[in-house]
């Protein structure tokens, strides 16, 4: 994200020029990446709880079809904007095409506020903007998956209001839908294991071990718990979380089980004990090997780039570094896992979830971790081969790779008629 502007799809573009310079892409091909192809803005209105209507802004854009139908999430949040979406939908654009999975990028979301609804007002609200978004969503089309505040049963109420309208069961219109409608086993642990996969294969080209290693989450969600879980079962030292209402910190080491059951009682991480309750901005310059940020946008910036002690970031969120930050962490050799390579484990199982409903035969969760490392790790060589070769920041490496797939595609299509 640009600070200055707060406009994040600047940085979108900003990203794509620095590339560009290596890639020389035909001005057409150059142009097309640079805008989305289609952009959906909906209103949504709700009858609440109270007899009032209220309206929410609904938003849903498909950035790129070369590849194939577009896939990404959506999100309820009161801060979602358009602007914001738009910088996603490219994000998945990239990252689909970096692990090589045959969608283009798309991303949704609500403006509003799901903690001060009831369930009946966010069911009335989903399939209102599902049914708004009929035309232009399909297992051929664009396939919703969950983000930041929607989860398995919003993808269910999505997938129902489509197969309603289409007369017969459409389970591969969204994934990350509970396991009874079509759902994939391992889609909810995907996101963090593909993440500890990328991380791992980082820590050993480092020469360094996952034993004891010092690890701090930002953001205790679906991905930072599961992250922090999973390395804590691996042997690292997990010395602090956060989430939305604070942080907390133990330098000898949190018991992860402990914090998820306190997480589950109370809804929040602070408070628990044995450890200090501490900032959110102390958390991210708290003494520890690798940062995990797992929240929202830019929670990495100019302001704090420069007290981060980590050697290593990686990216469970989208967009969590600005561009300024990222000179300073370059210059202070910190390698950043970028977003699109460090999270891209939820798309990868959501392509093996459609695919799986597509075909109507599911497969064993043994196999699914198997083919999700063997992308993983696969996506992780080439990003490190090119950064080594060229001399480039993994973020520049792993974008080039993502958008030549793309460019390539558009070339080989052509421009219509
Ligand atoms: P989530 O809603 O499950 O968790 C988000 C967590 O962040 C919550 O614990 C919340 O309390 C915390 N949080 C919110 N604001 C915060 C703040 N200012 N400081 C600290 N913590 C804060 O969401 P999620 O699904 O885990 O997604 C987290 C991020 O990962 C998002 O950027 C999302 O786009 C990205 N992502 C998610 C997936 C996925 O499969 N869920 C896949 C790829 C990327």
């Amino acid at each position: 994200m640009t600070e200055k502007q707060n406009d994040s799809y600047k940085d979108v573009l900003d990203r794509l020029e620095a590339v560009n310079k290596y890639l020389n892409l035909p001005d057409g091909i150059y142009g097309r990446l640079r805008i989305p192809k289609r952009s959906i803005i909906v209103s949504v209105p709700v009858m609440m709880d109270d007899g009032s209507v209220q309206f929410f802004d609904g938003y849903r854009v498909q950035h790129n079809t070369a590849r194939g139908p577009t896939k990404g999430g959506i999100r309820y949040h009161p801060k979602v904007t358009l602007n914001e979406i738009t910088t996603l939908a490219a994000l998945m654009t990239w990252k689909c095409a970096l692990v090589d999975i045959p969608f283009g990028g798309a991303k949704g979301g609500i403006a509003c506020d799901t903690t001060k609804m009831s369930r009946d007002e966010i069911k009335k609200m989903t399939r209102r903007y599902t049914y708004e978004l009929l035309p232009f969503i399909g297992p051929e089309q664009d396939i919703p998956a969950p983000d930041m505040y929607t989860n398995e049963q919003v993808m269910a109420w999505i997938m129902d209001t489509y197969s309603m309208a289409k007369g017969y069961s459409v389970p591969g219109v969204v994934t990350g839908k509970p396991i009874c409608i079509g759902g994939s086993l391992g889609r909810k642990e995907a996101t963090s294991r593909g993440l500890v996969v990328v991380l791992l294969e980082a820590v050993k080209n480092m020469k360094l071990s996952v034993d004891g290693l010092k690890i701090a989450v930002i953001g205790f969600g679906n991905v930072g718990a599961i992250a922090a879980r999973l390395l804590y079962e691996k042997g690292a030292k997990v010395v602090a979380v956060s989430d939305s209402k604070g942080a907390i910190h133990n330098p000898k080491g949190l018991d992860i089980t402990n914090v998820l059951k306190f997480k589950a009682q109370n809804k929040t991480v602070t408070g628990y004990k044995p450890a200090d309750n501490i900032t959110l901005e102390e958390l991210v310059s708290i003494d520890c090997d690798v940062l995990i940020p797992a929240a929202t946008e830019g929670q990495i910036n100019s302001k704090n780039a420069k007290n981060i002690k980590a050697k290593i970031i990686a990216e469970g969120a989208n967009a969590p570094t600005t561009q300024d930050a990222d000179k300073i962490l370059n210059d202070k050799g910190v390698v950043i896992l970028p977003d699109i390579l460090a999270n891209a484990g939820g798309v990868v199982v959501s392509y093996f979830e459609w695919v799986q409903d597509l075909q109507r035969f599911f497969w064993k969760e043994e196999e699914i971790y198997k083919r999700l490392e063997e992308i993983m790790i696969n996506a992780y060589k080439q990003v490190n081969v090119l950064s080594a070769e060229k001399r480039l920041d993994m973020r520049t490496a792993a974008l080039m790779l993502g958008v030549k797939r793309v460019a390539e595609a558009i070339e080989a299509r052509g421009l219509y008629p």
